[in-house]
């Protein structure tokens, strides 16, 4: 149906997400001395607007790197090679860290949770249970799973591992989670926290920020596994002077700063109501246009959608049919792949992308075959603005 190439991409997808001019206004900066006053304001103002995001008075450093470089920061800087460890795996990004985990010859214990569900705090329970002389030193877990489209009650199952094992960590991946969901570092007593830049802060990928709890640090202590760039107390003894021990990608840290101040201005309450509805317009719209959701609503993220294309379409077609728009699409992950399709809701998308999204997708599925009244999409994606 279209007969000229698209002008731009349409970034539907979980990160990196696209960013906002006013960022990248910031970011078209030129390079400053990292050893010196001025950035150690900016990178200082930045770790404060950190600290707001995460709810935290703990300290976070931050790193040149993915969010994958921050999961395995927190694995190496607070355990030792055999010791115990427990991981909720509820999806890929669980599995990565129980895989950087036993890189590091960490004795791993996981709760594979079927793919599309949370974690119950009951099974969790349960599980924890088993560990009748309490040697799991660390409990791992997730916060939005994004390969899955799924968001776990961190709340509860912080408070779970904690009853549990009192004196274990509760370690969270908050990668894709961050800013689109409530987390509340301090109150939920959560030692280590892992974010990134790309996803709700709107800022290309480029660094990872990690928070300690004081009994984080007391693991650092005895922790024994090797590490140097992903040494945090290095890390912290460089942030205490506005640095980072390397050079670090100013251009993110830049970005990093303007974005802080938008989502302040912007306000928590604010940035989470605009993701809810963001997942309502995309739910809401396509089940109306025959899609199954992987997700229940319980546990449906509020920051990417894994959807099954009606019928027997399949899930590779739908990504590349839907560049011909202009939309750049998610695959599925592992064994999901083919069989569904995600989309990203978070950061910089705004309401009408994401009708448009499900409207791109209703005439496609009608190419198709899939007999769906042209519209009918739309207008349910459409209700969900209010
Ligand atoms: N954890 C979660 C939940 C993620 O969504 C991602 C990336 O999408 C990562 C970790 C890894 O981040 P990165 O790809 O930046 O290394």
């Amino acid at each position: 149906m279209a007969d000229k190439k698209p002008l731009k991409q349409y970034l539907m997808i979980p990160g990196p997400t696209p960013i906002p001019t006013r960022i990248l206004s910031a970011m078209n900066h030129e390079m400053i001395g990292h050893r010196g006053p001025v950035f150690s304001r900016i990178l200082g103002e930045v770790i404060d607007g950190l600290k707001w995001a995460y709810q935290t008075k703990n300290d976070i450093m931050v790193f040149p790197c993915s969010g994958t470089g921050g999961m395995e920061t927190a694995v190496v800087n607070t355990l030792s090679a055999g010791d115990k460890a427990f991981f909720v795996n509820v999806g890929n990004f669980g599995d990565r860290w129980v895989k950087i985990a036993k890189t590091y010859g960490v004795d791993v214990t996981e709760l594979k949770v079927e793919r599309g569900k949370a974690c119950d705090p009951k099974a969790l329970a349960a599980e924890l249970a088993k560990d009748k002389g309490k040697e799991f030193k660390a409990i791992f877990m997730q916060q939005n799973e994004t390969s899955t489209g799924v968001i776990n009650d961190v709340k509860a199952l912080s408070e779970v591992a904690h009853k549990s094992h009192p004196d274990a960590l509760v370690l969270v991946d908050a990668v894709s989670g961050l800013l689109a969901e409530d987390l509340k570092t301090d109150a939920w007593d959560l030692d280590v926290v892992v974010s990134g830049s790309q996803k709700a802060f709107m800022v290309p990928p480029g660094i990872a920020a990690v928070s300690m709890s004081k009994k984080a640090w007391k693991f650092y202590e005895t922790s024994t596994l090797p590490k140097h760039y992903w040494d945090i107390k290095n890390q912290k003894k460089f942030a205490d002077k506005g640095q980072t021990y390397t050079t670090p990608p100013e251009s993110i840290i830049f970005g990093m700063h303007e974005a802080i101040k938008m989502v302040q201005e912007e306000g928590m309450e604010n940035i989470f109501n605009r993701h809810k509805t963001n997942k309502n317009i995309i739910r809401n719209g396509l089940r109306a246009i025959g899609c199954r959701l992987l997700a229940d609503d319980a546990c449906a993220s509020p920051a990417v959608t894994a959807i099954f294309p009606p019928g027997d379409i399949d899930g590779e077609k739908v990504r590349s049919e839907m560049r011909r728009f202009g939309f750049e699409l998610a695959p599925g992950q592992g064994d999901l792949k083919g069989k569904i399709f995600r989309i990203g809701h978070l950061g910089y998308v705004d309401y009408m992308e994401l009708v448009a999204t499900v409207g791109a997708l209703e005439l496609l599925f009608n190419e198709l075959g899939s007999k769906v009244e042209i519209g009918t999409g739309v207008k349910a994606a459409l209700a969900e603005i209010k």
